[in-house]
């Protein structure tokens, strides 16, 4: 049975990257795996295309009408990992989360939801308090949900906002949290205060990606690090975390956090000073 994955987080904590790099270890240890951008920026899958980008969906749809092949909007990149971008609407136009829900909703119509998929994977902007974007976890369309999240105080409040989505969700839905995945920003204690985190959120810290400049060093190469080096440390990371993700089985539903409760636990772990 094909496993239903978004990754949710702050914006600019990691998620596309994260994503990308953990499909690319998933790969390699044979999955097939489908990526959909759910971003306007279309930046989804970048590093698995090689810069190659294909056209987004509501871009196509907008051209060519109704008269679309899955070619047209799905392409092939690192390892057969297969490649969606849903892009936006046109700026000042509808709503992004709409533009999601047309663009899930033409794939299933062209097949792209294979048999023989393993996992697929939506990279989702934002924090679920816009409508929009919780769309993938309302619909049905994810089931299983990763957030990124730091030790950064905003990057924590985000995660604990998107619990609260989840939790809504969860309550008449299939959807559950996986795990928080924490993308380290090198802040003191990180490692405690992510697992603190997590434990109180009802979950668990899946992994610390650790920050590693072979990130930005294969990204400018338009690649995972995977494909960029294979032997370098940071690509043992994504594989522990792929393996993390492949062997889960300890799907809940989150229990959001008071602010109170959070910014106790910053003081706790020693990130905030007492006034
Ligand atoms: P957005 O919300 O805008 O979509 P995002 O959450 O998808 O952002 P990314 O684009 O994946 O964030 O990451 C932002 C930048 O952080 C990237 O350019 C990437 O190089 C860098 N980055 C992410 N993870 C790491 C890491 N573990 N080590 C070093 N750099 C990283
Ligand atoms: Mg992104």
């Amino acid at each position: 049975i094909m496993r239903k994955v978004a990754i949710y987080g702050k914006g600019g904590i990691g998620k596309s990257t994260t994503t990308q790099n953990t499909v690319a270890a998933l790969t390699e240890m044979g999955r097939k795996v489908m990526v959909v951008g759910c971003d306007p920026k279309a930046d989804s899958t970048r590093l698995l295309l090689g810069g190659l980008a294909q056209r987004s969906v509501l871009d196509t749809l907008r051209t060519e009408g109704e008269d679309v092949e899955l070619e047209d909007v799905r392409a092939p990149g690192f390892r057969d990992s297969m490649c969606v971008e849903s892009g936006g609407p046109e700026p000042g136009v509808g709503c992004a989360g709409r533009g999601i829900i047309t663009s899930i909703n033409l794939l299933e119509r062209l097949g792209a939801y294979d048999a023989d998929l393993d996992y697929v994977f939506y990279d989702v902007l934002g924090d679920v308090v816009c409508g929009g974007f919780a769309m993938p976890i309302r619909e049905g369309k994810a089931e299983e949900i990763y957030i990124v999240a730091s030790g950064e105080m905003m990057a924590m409040y985000a995660a604990n906002n998107i619990c609260k989505g989840i939790k809504k969700f969860a309550m008449t839905g299939t959807v559950r949290l996986g795990g928080i995945i924490c993308n380290s920003r090198n802040v003191d204690n990180e490692r405690e205060l992510i697992e603190h985190f997590a434990e109180e959120l009802g979950t668990r810290m899946i992994h610390l990606v650790p920050r590693d400049n072979d990130v930005q060093r294969a990204e400018i190469k338009k690649k995972t690090v995977i494909d960029w080096d294979p032997t370098c440390h940071q690509a043992d990371e994504y594989r522990t975390l792929a393996h993390a993700i492949e062997e889960n089985d300890k799907f809940v539903i989150p229990k959001p956090m008071t602010q109170e409760t959070l910014e106790g636990l910053l003081l706790e772990h020693g990130l905030l000073d007492a006034a």
